[in-house]
């Protein structure tokens, strides 16, 4: 196993060059199945910001002046590097963040669409007109970049979620610097790499700074920042979309999620049992679109048969590492992260919750492992029952009917996403009128939506009004100009 010293200090990356950090301090990032350590990564400071925002800068205009085909055809190219590195930045994810091969290879190909998606950027850029408002009089509006965007990423989609905001921030000719999570920053280093070796945008259209808080503050406290997409606990967002506000930049700052699955009294456990497993247990719970309440719509016979049809799925999956092709649950980004996902657990138990399924089984190898844990709350405050645990745990709800259940998912500060099973198009549709939130799935688990569309929810789930992807990234990329015009 590697020592510190041995380990690969990361390097920042501006102007199309590699530097090192003028950081006195470096965090560790270990393999959360073994513990091995597979690189350091400093804690950027304002100096090494400065000077990816100030490569940035430079580099915009003249990105600017690249006519959007010329640039959908950088992204594109950005395309065909991912898919040539697929396999191997989906290993990465693996390492660095622990979640299943299969399920970091989904999450690479979520990024690559996105890519393709912001590669339609000369039709999501045209404008509008509207001839003859007045005597020889029209009236037309332009879309033009921000300029320079920074984004700041969580840990647990390490690769897309940087591909969410990238490839529009580009497309639309603004300059970008990323600031990747410190606790899994290979995937993000590597997607620079590819850029950087194949050359693929000109020098600073494409910037990366790692680090913690200091890094982020510096880019929100640069007057040269002058938009800033984030995803990340939901506290943070709050921070981040405040500090923003502060220093006159925009801002989309995805936060948390406390997503419910309503199972309606008709729905068909055959396949709604599985799907709920996937939405609950997969990437062990660490997704913002995790289902991590599950609603049980009915009398309390039909109550019972879900509990139990939930907790017999739940106890045949099998919890152990990410590159194992057998496991179902992978180990949590952390043993910090794993114990408090315990303790939110234990403090139920104390509250009077029914654990139906205990995962804890002490960590396992590198004391990151939870396996997948079903608790059964009756107070429907609890934290277990509204706050983010971000954790293979599942709370299980009763509700006497649809009406009991749409109003328990709605008592929730968040509103990210959602699902529902039933049967009956009447059910599905009451639920997608009436349910506080962003991304809904009937029948099917939490789906996070293709990106095509925008990606993201309501309520304390996001701080600022636009979404990431789709024509939402196209609104929050570019700033428009209207131009009234008699010749
Ligand atoms: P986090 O808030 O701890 O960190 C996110 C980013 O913010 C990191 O880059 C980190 O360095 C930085 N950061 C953290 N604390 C900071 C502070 N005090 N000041 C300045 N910067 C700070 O989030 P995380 O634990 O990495 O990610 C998991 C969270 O992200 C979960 O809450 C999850 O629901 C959420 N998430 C939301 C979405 C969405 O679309 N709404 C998507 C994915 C993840």
């Amino acid at each position: 196993m590697a020592t510190a010293a041995e380990a690969r200090t990361l390097q920042n990356y501006a102007g199309g060059a590699w530097f090192d950090s003028g950081a006195t301090e470096a965090l560790d990032d270990r393999d959360p199945a073994t513990g091995e350590l597979t690189a350091r990564v400093p804690l950027s400071v304002a100096a090494d910001v400065d000077r990816a925002v100030k490569a940035a800068r430079q580099a915009q205009p003249a990105w600017r002046e690249v006519p959007p085909q010329e640039r959908a055809r950088s992204v594109l190219a950005l395309r065909d590097a991912l898919l040539e590195h697929r396999q191997e930045i989906a290993a990465l994810v693996t390492a660095d963040m622990g979640k299943t091969l299969a399920d970091a290879d989904g999450e690479v190909g979520r990024g690559i669409e996105s890519v393709e998606s912001s590669a339609a950027i000369p039709h999501l850029l045209k404008g509008e007109t509207l001839e003859g408002v007045a005597s020889g009089v029209d009236v037309e509006l332009v879309r033009q970049p921000v300029g320079v965007v920074a984004a700041i990423t969580p840990f647990n989609f390490p690769a897309m979620i940087p591909l969410w905001f990238l490839p529009y921030a580009v497309a639309c000719g603004n300059a970008f610097v990323l600031k990747p999570s410190e606790r899994d920053p290979r995937p993000s280093q590597r997607i620079c790499e590819l850029i950087d070796e194949a050359e693929i945008f000109p020098p600073g259209v494409v910037n990366l700074v790692h680090g913690g808080r200091e890094a982020v503050e510096s880019l929100l406290d640069h007057d040269e920042v002058d938009a800033v997409s984030f995803v990340g606990q939901a506290k943070t967002a709050r921070l981040i979309a405040t500090r923003s506000a502060e220093t006159g930049k925009r801002v989309q700052a995805l936060g948390g999620a406390k997503n419910s699955m309503i199972v309606a009294d008709d729905a068909d456990l055959t396949t709604s049992v599985p799907a709920i497993m996937a939405s609950a247990f997969g990437a062990a719970g660490q997704r913002c679109l995790a289902g991590s309440v599950c609603v049980i719509a009915g009398d309390d016979d039909r109550q019972a048969e879900v509990r139990e049809a939930l907790r017999s799925s739940a106890e045949g999956l099998s919890t152990g590492p990410g590159a194992d092709p057998g496991t179902d649950v992978c180990p949590m980004v952390s043993p910090e992260a794993r114990e408090r996902a315990e303790t939110a657990v234990a403090t139920a138990e104390d509250q009077g919750a029914t654990v139906l399924l205990d995962g804890r089984i002490g960590g396992g190898e590198a004391g990151a492992m939870l396996g997948p844990t079903l608790v059964e709350v009756t107070d429907h405050e609890s934290e277990l029952a509204r706050e983010e645990i971000f954790g293979p745990v599942l709370a299980l709800v009763g509700a006497p009917d649809l009406d009991a259940a749409i109003k328990f998912a709605n008592g929730s500060r968040y509103g990210n996403a959602g699902s529902i099973f039933t049967t009956s198009g009447a059910a599905a549709r009451a639920y997608r009128w009436g349910i506080e939130a962003g991304m809904l799935g009937v029948n099917i688990g939490v789906p996070a939506p293709v990106a095509w569309f925008p990606f993201s929810g309501w309520k304390d789930s996001i701080d600022g009004d636009l979404h990431a992807n789709g024509g939402d990234a196209v609104d929050f990329y570019t700033r428009k100009k209207v131009v009234t015009s008699r010749w």
